[in-house]
């Protein structure tokens, strides 16, 4: 735990539509969690009109100001401080977390655009990953990870033999390669399968197992703390 009073859940939220399921799933984890004691912070990505391209405007004062690279000009701006006030924000919410979740549908099998820009941006070369720490010695070890989707298809559609397969493969970019490549711990991801099409009572269910998840996450990383 990186915390010694409160643990602390950063929430990274996509979705543009405030009414959304996905938005629900972000009302009860902040609910849960604060009410076993956690700090939450929440980045609501389209809320607060996140840009998600990485370029030019990340850094107040590159290293190169002819010709952009971006893990160059990350790693540069970690050392002197020159990182944009949006990405710095961000950063330092992520540093603060105990635990991460990314709250999101699942679109074209992956993350929404503004999710994965937010990690192109956020994830700074030189200060999140980079430089020889990765994995074990990842700048962010010590803190879990965690998704929490809504799918269109059904759990049988993402089962191995489904019509698109285990979704562990098709999460393996964020698993491995953003949760794990920085250190963290990357969790069983949550998923409110066919949430668009699901009847009341299901919904209500997902709802229900949602917190209870949390709840045990917390209590886990309230004892850890
Ligand atoms: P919404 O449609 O916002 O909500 C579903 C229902 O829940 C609504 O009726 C809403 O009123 C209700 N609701 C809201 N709050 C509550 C509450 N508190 N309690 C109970 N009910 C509530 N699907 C795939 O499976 N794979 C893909 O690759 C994929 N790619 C996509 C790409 C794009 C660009 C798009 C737009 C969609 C894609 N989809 C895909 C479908 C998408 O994943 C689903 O539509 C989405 O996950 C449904 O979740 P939602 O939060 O958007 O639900």
């Amino acid at each position: 735990m990186t915390s010694a009073a409160s643990p602390t859940a950063l929430l990274v939220h996509a979705h543009p539509e405030p009414t959304s399921f996905a938005a629900a799933l972000r009302d009860q984890a902040e609910r849960t969690l604060v009410d076993a004691g956690w700090s939450v912070e929440v980045s609501d990505l389209y809320a607060d009109g996140f840009n998600p391209v990485a370029g030019p405007g990340d850094f107040t004062s590159p290293s190169d100001p002819h010709r952009l690279h971006v893990q160059r000009e990350q790693a540069h701006a970690a050392y002197s401080g020159g990182l944009a006030p949006d990405v710095l924000r961000e950063v330092e919410r992520l540093e603060r977390a105990d635990l991460v979740v990314f709250l999101a549908p699942l679109w074209w099998f992956g993350l929404p655009a503004i999710l994965k820009g937010w990690v192109d941006r956020v994830f700074v070369y030189g200060r999140v990953y980079g430089n020889g720490l990765t994995f074990e010695t990842g700048p962010l070890r010590g803190k879990r990870a965690m998704l929490a989707l809504t799918t269109g298809g059904p759990e049988s559609s993402y089962s191995e033999g489904g019509m698109h397969g285990d979704l562990g493969v098709l999460l393996h970019s964020v698993h491995h390669g953003m949760f794990r490549f920085t250190g963290m711990e990357a969790l069983e991801p949550f998923v409110a399968w066919g949430a668009g099409w699901a009847d009341d009572a299901t919904r209500e269910g997902y709802l229900d197992a949602f917190a209870a998840r949390l709840a045990e996450l917390a209590s886990e990383g309230s004892e850890a703390a």
